[in-house]
């Protein structure tokens, strides 16, 4: 997604994809508004935040999107992967159930997408050391095999939340600007 007046201006939609209760609302939330809740919220539908950052003097904004639940029934459907350009695929430390699920996520995510996209692996819940069942090694070699970005994270300390973003989010530019040239 591609939004330009002579180029200056742009809007790349990204998703958010993982296991439920992973936090991934949680780390949109946080970065969009600054908030943490402490219990999920039960909405079903689609929620999407916009975003803004600069880069090279540009405005880029950023269309971020939720599941809203719709994972917890494996129900993420063809519509919410339309157009995305950049993904977090987000699992829990402290639960391995949850990492064994981001190759099924990254196959869904490139079952519906026709385009290079950013993607980004997040091992959240970081605070929650003392629990850890996933080791900061397992979640970096899984993602040079996937070829992904990887990063841990914390929602509700905000560690690296901003960064797990922007990182994806300046990828994104990069992609399109060398597509340009
Ligand atoms: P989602 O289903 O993936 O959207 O997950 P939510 O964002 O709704 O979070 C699920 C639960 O995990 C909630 O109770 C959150 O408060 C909690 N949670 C989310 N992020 C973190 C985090 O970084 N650390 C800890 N300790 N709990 C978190
Ligand atoms: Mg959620």
């Amino acid at each position: 997604m591609e939004d330009g007046e002579d180029g200056e201006q742009y809007l790349f939609k990204i998703v958010i994809i993982g296991d439920s209760a992973v936090g991934k609302s949680n780390l949109l939330s946080r970065y969009a508004r600054n908030e943490f809740n402490l219990h999920s919220k039960a909405t079903i539908g689609v929620e999407f935040q916009t975003q803004s950052m600069e880069i090279d003097g540009k405005e880029v904004k950023a269309q971020i999107w939720d599941t809203a639940g719709q994972e917890r029934f494996r129900a993420v459907t063809s519509a919410y992967y339309r157009g995305a350009v950049g993904a977090l695929i987000v699992y829990d430390i402290s639960r391995r159930t949850t990492f064994d699920s981001v190759p099924r996520w990254l196959q869904e995510l490139n079952t519906h997408s026709d385009t290079t996209v950013a993607k980004m692996l997040v091992g959240n819940k970081c605070d929650l050391d003392n629990i850890r069942n996933i080791s900061v090694e397992e979640g970096k070699s899984l993602a040079e095999v996937e070829g992904l970005f990887f990063i841990e994270t914390s929602a509700l300390d905000s560690t690296n939340v901003k960064k797990a973003f922007e990182i994806v989010i300046r990828e994104i530019y990069s992609n399109v600007s060398r597509k340009v040239l």
